[in-house]
Parts: structure tokens; sequence; C-alpha cells
């Protein structure tokens, strides 16, 4: 018998459990890339109001590396295997990110803000499809989608502090 078998807290989500794992594998993948992007970024960035903004990057790779954490272990819970490469990675992703190309601090927080909308409307999505299916899992992606909401306004304030000392 396998781990899964019989077990009631799985029993009683509701609809396609592997489609629910395939979903919550394509936000890993995300989370994953969003953490590297972020930790990159942190390491590239150039221009006014630097250490700043190299402090947020840094708070927010951190936190996509706990949200990628938090959906693996809800993957397995639901008795299904992470992701194993960073090639399935690339596969399975959703909002991905392009990379940086442009290392000036404007650029880097917008293609930020860009990946953390992105994020915002999967899970958003996501909240929707498992409201009468599954409170656990909706309950964690409620939890994460708060942390994007919040990565997304202190980005935009970062933006708009920096336009403002250039006078733009
Ligand atoms: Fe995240
Ligand atoms: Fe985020
Ligand atoms: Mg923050």
């Amino acid at each position: 018998m396998s781990s899964s078998e019989n077990r009631v807290g799985i029993a009683i989500v509701k609809g396609d459990v592997n489609e629910l794992i395939t979903k919550l594998n394509q936000a890993y993948a995300d989370e994953w890339m969003a953490y590297y992007q972020y930790w990159l970024c942190a390491k590239l960035v150039e221009g006014p109001i630097r250490v700043q903004v190299i402090a947020e990057l840094e708070e927010h790779a951190k936190q996509e590396h706990q949200h990628a954490t938090l959906l693996a272990d809800r993957i397995i819970q639901l008795g299904g295997i992470p992701l194993l490469t960073p090639m399935a990675w690339e596969q399975t992703k959703g909002c991905g990110y392009d990379a940086t190309k442009n290392a000036y601090v404007q650029a880097v927080l917008e293609e930020n803000i860009k990946g953390e909308q992105c994020a915002i409307r999967y899970y958003n999505e996501l909240l929707v499809y498992l409201e009468d299916k599954d409170p656990v899992t909706y309950d964690m992606i409620l939890h994460i989608l708060a942390d994007e909401v919040e990565h997304e306004e202190d980005l935009t304030k970062l933006l708009h502090d920096l336009t403002s000392i250039k006078g733009v």
C-alpha cells in the first residue's frame, strides 16, 4: 500500500487530485524561477537607490523560496512529486521570466513587477478553482497570494521613488 492510499486528508479533496498537483507544480516551477530572478538581480542591479533595492530583492528571494517550500510540501502531502529537475521547471512554468539584459535599477524593477503581476493573476485564478474543492490548499495559496500582492506594492513604490529622484 502506498503511503497516500486511504488517506482521509487526500480523500476530502473534491475533484481531480492529479490535476491539482499539476497546477501546484506549475506554481512550484515559477517560485523557483522567481527566487532565482530575485537572487541574481540583487547581485547585478546597478544605479540609484541600489542598496535599498538590493535589500528588497533579497527579502523577496527568501520569500519566493519559502513559497516553493510550501508548494513542495503540499504536493507531497497530496501524494504527488515536486518537479525533479530545473529542466522540468522550464517545461512546466507558467509565468517564467525574461532574463535580465539590462541591470539598471529601473529595468530590474519593471521586470520583477511584471513577474509579480503574472503570479498574482495565476494565484487568484487558482483560488477560484480551489474554492469548492480543497480548503487546505486554498488557505496556503491565499497566504502566498497576499505575499505577491505585497511584493508588487514594494517594487512599485521603489520604482516611484526612483522616478521621483530623476524628476521624470
Ligand atoms: Fe512567490
Ligand atoms: Fe513574489
Ligand atoms: Mg518586501
